[in-house]
């Protein structure tokens, strides 16, 4: 099968999928880290942060509150019929293009608003159910970098490569700060790092597909050292097979 087969640089044991995952808590670089380590490897870049936006996105446009139970019909008829579609960036570095339908929602999502509304939907088992067979079909034919909470432990248990890459609260919240200010978007750094914590809270403590390391993962402490560093280390360990 030719997605399990080694290629130069990138030797994966037989029984595993050419997939490297790349997860770990919010704000913590993991998409500027995997954006480049895909770009390095000549993998795709498999944003699932954006999935779990997006569809807390159509909800909010759809008035559908996740956890009010009357509520659930509309939610699974949305889950039915969602046309979600990622395509690469326009220009290298920039962040994966993302489309309900023909809208494109790229922006939107990535408002902080949205970081909340992607949490909560993400604890619901219908929306994960419907994400994770996405996820998983973009992922079967390999040569793909996913980011997110449980590529390594739910979505691709058999990826060849996985990393968990951590930083400290009060980093995370320096560089998410830094981030948006270059956006352009106002932000209150106290009400960041609260979000934060809360954010963290809420993804590992849900009871499905919480986040948590996978035991096979490698550890990376961003904290002390840059994005340069990290990806140097997840190639490193990559081209070692
Ligand atoms: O990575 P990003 O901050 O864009 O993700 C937004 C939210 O989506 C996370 O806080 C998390 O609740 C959820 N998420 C998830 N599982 C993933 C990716 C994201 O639950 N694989």
């Amino acid at each position: 099968m030719s997605e399990q087969m080694p290629e130069q640089g990138t030797n994966a044991a037989p029984d595993k999928l050419r997939v490297v995952t790349i997860d770990g808590p919010s704000g913590v670089g993991k998409s500027t880290v995997s954006r480049r380590v895909a770009a390095e490897l000549g993998f795709t870049y498999l944003d699932t942060g954006a999935m779990y936006r997006a569809v807390g996105y159509a909800c909010a446009q759809a008035g559908i509150e996740v956890d009010d139970p009357a509520h659930q019909e509309a939610l699974n008829k949305l889950l039915a019929e969602l046309d979600l579609r990622l395509l690469p960036p326009e220009k290298e570095g920039d962040e994966v293009r993302v489309f309900l339908g023909d809208e494109e929602v790229s922006a939107a999502i990535r408002m902080p608003e949205m970081s909340m509304a992607a949490s909560q939907v993400s604890a619901v088992p219908t929306v994960r159910a419907r994400l994770t067979v996405m996820q998983q079909e973009m992922g079967k034919a390999g040569g793909l970098v996913a980011d997110g909470r449980d590529t390594g432990t739910v979505v691709f248990p058999q990826a060849a490569w996985k990393f968990y890459l951590d930083a400290s609260p009060e980093e995370r919240c320096r560089r998410r700060v830094a981030q948006l200010r270059e956006r352009g978007q106002e932000v209150d750094e106290q009400e960041t790092l609260a979000q934060i914590i809360e954010r963290d809270r809420n993804d590992q403590e849900r009871t499905i597909a919480p986040l948590v390391m996978a035991a096979d993962a490698l550890h990376i402490d961003s904290s002390h050292i840059n994005a340069d560093e990290v990806v140097a280390r997840m190639l490193e360990v990559v081209s070692s097979g």
